[in-house]
């Protein structure tokens, strides 16, 4: 397996994990853009968001959810927070296991860059 997500899923490469459940994982993201940035990734293993079919709505509502517990959990419920997810080159995706970021902590900027 040489995926990197896979292998923190897995417990196989260390990461600051702040919640999981039995089909996702959230932990803190080694290079953070805002004072909370965590991410929230599926057990399963999917490239990425291009790749949730209707097969994985279910899946998908999972990261959601997990994601509002993170920000429940990380005091940004109230203040708010951004999800993002990233497909291919010009979204600059570079971990090819599908992920939401959750940001906060800071205000975000509109449009993003
Ligand atoms: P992407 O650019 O694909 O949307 O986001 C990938 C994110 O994964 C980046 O924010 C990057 O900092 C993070 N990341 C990459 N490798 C690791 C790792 O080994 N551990 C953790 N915790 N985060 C990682
Ligand atoms: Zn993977």
């Amino acid at each position: 397996m040489d995926c990197i997500f896979c292998r923190i899923a897995a417990g196989e490469i260390p990461a600051q994990i702040v919640y999981q459940n039995e089909d996702v994982v959230a932990f803190r993201d080694v290079n953070p853009q805002s004072p909370v940035h965590v991410l929230v990734i599926p057990r399963e293993h999917v490239q990425g968001p291009l790749a949730l079919g209707d097969g994985h709505a279910a899946l998908a509502g999972k990261l959601i959810a997990a994601a509002a517990e993170v920000a429940r959990q990380e005091g940004i419920a109230e203040s708010g927070y951004r999800l993002v997810m990233n497909e291919g080159r010009q979204a600059q995706q570079s971990v090819f296991h599908v992920h939401l970021h959750v940001l906060g902590g800071r205000p975000m900027h509109w449009p993003p860059g």
